[in-house]
């Protein structure tokens, strides 16, 4: 299965030509609608640029929140636009104050080549989150090519997300969305050995991706809160850990299709009560006493967890190892994160990492996302692409094999 796609490189004329571009600008803010971490606005600048400087006119769409289909000022992209502009202070970049009004057509045919305009959030049309084709009909017409750069966003077929793609031809990828493609697709599809390390808290939500995984990988580690359910099904008791009842005989089954690959945990850090000043220990896995609960993998586990990573030339890595958000149980993430950033540095390891509390741990622990082959910029979507489907947003865009109009 290929997901290869056009790209706003395979373009070869932008001059004067119209980019409907598709952005995750959907970032937080604080009460006084201050945005408080640009990450998605400046992961969307090199395909700006790039059309910018080709000579395109550029028009934004995003969403921002839940507005629920009509227009509300706490989640205006009014302070958006004010950070592209302050980013990017050699183009212009225009706000228009309606998702999509009258005067829109008008404001774009008035613009310059190389100047921007951001839409007012698409959340606040009703049609956008019902993918209705005639609010797609009409986004289609505000522009000469789609361009979708939200990864974060390409697992929902919305107007902007997949149904304007139905009128607008060529429809091609951002460098963003490219990126994302090519790592994740990498991970799924590369002939060099997989090493997966995936924890996070429940199995339930992950379940999908183990079964896809395990046909590809030659280790599968598994740490984090679902550690537990499967020691359950090797029949360990595991105290007041964090376990899914309902998927313990899954775990078993997955156990049995992955022996030989499968990596459990031999010694895990326990605690007395879920906080973050918990009385700890390091035990053995199949030593845990009633009353307690495994918050992280012990120093045995990250040790041989490092040299299976030292033997491992692609990883991917989804979900914390433990509850990295108490100090005293963010040792094995903290570890495996600086592990996997050195190798990666290297050159000995090409590493992919997925998961909104994954990147949240690597942001805590004060490591440059930089020194890792990708991080995902999309949970949900990250997730879902793991897992084998195809995310409407991407099946929407041209195949790198259509030929170039
Ligand atoms: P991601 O967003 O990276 O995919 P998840 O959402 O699946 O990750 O899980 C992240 C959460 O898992 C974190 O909040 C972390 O505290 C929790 N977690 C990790 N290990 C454990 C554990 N042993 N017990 C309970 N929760 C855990
Ligand atoms: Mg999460």
């Amino acid at each position: 299965m290929t997901q290869k796609k056009l790209t706003i490189r395979d373009i070869q004329n932008w001059q004067g030509k119209r980019a409907l571009v598709r952005e995750d600008f959907n970032v937080p803010l604080d009460a006084q609608l201050n945005i408080t971490d640009d990450t998605r606005i400046r992961e969307a600048l090199p395909t700006l640029r790039y059309l910018s400087e080709q000579g395109a006119k550029v028009i934004i769409m995003s969403h921002l929140g839940r507005p629920k289909g009509k227009p509300s000022p706490e989640f205006s992209l009014a302070p958006v636009a004010q950070r592209l502009q302050e980013l990017l202070p050699a183009i212009k970049v225009h706000f228009e104050a309606a998702s999509l009004s009258e005067n829109t057509q008008a404001k774009i045919a008035q613009m310059g080549t190389g100047e921007i305009l951001l839409l007012e959030n698409i959340r606040f049309e009703p049609g956008e989150e019902k993918n209705d084709p005639e609010l797609s009909r009409r986004l289609a017409a505000l522009g000469d090519v789609y361009v979708n750069d939200a990864f974060g966003t390409a697992h929902r077929a919305h107007a902007s997300t997949e149904g304007v793609a139905h009128y607008l031809q060529p429809k091609v990828a951002g460098l963003l969305m490219a990126r994302e493609i090519e790592a994740l697709s990498t991970v799924l599809n590369s002939p060099q050995p997989l090493t997966a390390i995936i924890g996070g808290s429940k199995i339930s939500t992950k379940i999908t991706v183990l079964e896809n995984l395990l046909d590809k990988v030659r280790h599968l580690v598994i740490g984090g809160g679902m550690l537990f359910t499967f020691l359950k099904a090797q029949g360990k008791a595991v105290g007041n850990s964090l376990v899914e009842d309902d998927f313990v005989d899954t775990a078993r089954q997955l156990l049995g299709k992955g022996a030989g690959k499968i990596v459990l945990a031999t010694d895990v850090v326990i605690a007395d009560a879920f906080k973050a000043d918990a009385t700890s220990k390091t035990v053995a896995v199949d030593a845990i006493p009633d009353g307690w609960m495994g918050l992280d993998i012990g120093p045995e586990s990250v040790a041989k967890l490092q040299s299976i990573l030292q033997q491992s030339p692609l990883v991917l890595w989804n979900g914390p190892l433990g509850v990295f958000e108490f100090p005293a149980f963010a040792n094995g993430t903290r570890q495996i994160a600086e592990t996997l950033a050195q190798l990666t540095e290297q050159g000995l390891s090409r590493t992919v990492l997925g998961g909104g509390d994954t990147v949240a741990a690597i942001e805590q622990f004060g490591i440059d996302p930089k020194r890792y082959s990708h991080v995902s910029t999309g949970g949900g979507a990250s997730l879902e692409f793991l897992e084998g489907k195809v995310l409407p947003g991407i099946a929407a865009l041209d195949d790198a094999s259509v030929p170039v109009a």
